[in-house]
């Protein structure tokens, strides 16, 4: 059995994909306001923790065309990140 130090509750958690819905690596530090999201579809994104309402209420369009948005927005970041002003 491999070690690799990694405490079982730090294991990556699978989810759904919060913009294509499909399956995704929820990347999310503890403490941490917001949420990061490693999709194989849509690539690593992150949403703000103040625009987590906002993004709830949005529609499956509305979420991938906020990502869009967010991507030309990136500069220097390490990964787009959704806002409310992506909407
Ligand atoms: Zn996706």
């Amino acid at each position: 059995m491999p070690e690799d130090g990694t405490p079982t509750h730090g294991a990556t958690i699978i989810m759904r994909c919060l913009v294509c819905a499909g399956e995704a690596k929820d990347l999310t530090p503890s403490n941490f306001d917001g949420h990061v999201i490693d999709c194989p579809s849509c690539g690593k994104y992150e949403i703000a923790g103040c625009t987590w309402g906002k993004f709830q209420s949005a529609s499956q369009p509305e979420r991938a065309a906020a990502l869009g948005n967010a991507t030309s927005l990136q500069g220097f970041c390490r990964w787009p990140t959704i806002k409310t002003i992506n909407f």
